[in-house]
């Protein structure tokens, strides 16, 4: 019969297509993995150059303005950190069982009860 020929056929087709994209959904997975792994590299790559231009052994420049690029944001890096860490502030302490912030020196925790050590 014609309609179960074109069922079988149809569902066949989904199976292919199924299996089609669960393999192009692998490559591009395969693809992004491999990305990674480039900008890992190629970051191992950069600091072994920073380290050869520090050394004056690589002169170049295009390498010396990346170099410096790199430079200007590690300082910006090294700038935020130092804001970010202003604002934290001291830790206050925190009730072991519950986990709940404590009041400082107190004995035990208003959320829980329990002994703070404090
Ligand atoms: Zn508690």
């Amino acid at each position: 019969m014609a309609i179960w020929d074109s069922i079988r056929k149809g569902v066949g087709q989904v199976a292919a297509d199924v299996s089609r994209s669960a393999e192009g959904l692998k490559i591009q997975t395969d693809i992004s993995a491999a990305e990674t792994e480039l900008e890992r590299v190629y970051a191992q790559a950069g600091k072994r150059a920073r380290e050869l231009w520090r050394e004056r052994k690589v002169v170049d420049a295009d390498l010396d303005l990346l170099m410096r690029q790199v430079g200007d944001i590690e300082a910006e890096i090294d700038e935020l950190r130092r804001k970010s860490f202003g604002m934290q502030g001291p830790r206050k302490p925190v009730c072991p069982e519950c986990k709940q912030e404590v009041v400082e020196g107190v004995k035990f925790c208003g959320n829980c009860g329990a002994k703070t050590g404090g």
